[in-house]
């Protein structure tokens, strides 16, 4: 299975951790065939940079859901 790249953080331009996700139940037109129907949203991985201690989101890397894309 491929792994998801990590997101770097621009001021510091060093490589962030995934430290959490989260359940977003509002989502634009173009993300709706993401959402999961049994949690209603999207999950996003939020990620955390080691140097300034900013975050990131992003959609969550799920693989079963990027088929046929
Ligand atoms: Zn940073």
């Amino acid at each position: 299975m491929p792994k998801a790249a990590k997101i770097v953080c621009k001021p510091c331009g060093l490589a962030m951790n995934r430290h959490a996700e989260k359940l977003e139940r509002s989502v634009g037109p173009d993300e709706t065939r993401h959402v999961d129907p049994d949690l209603g949203g999207v999950v996003r991985e939020v990620h955390t940079c080691p140097g300034c201690g900013g975050s990131a989101t992003r959609k969550a890397f799920l693989p079963t859901l990027e088929k046929g894309d």
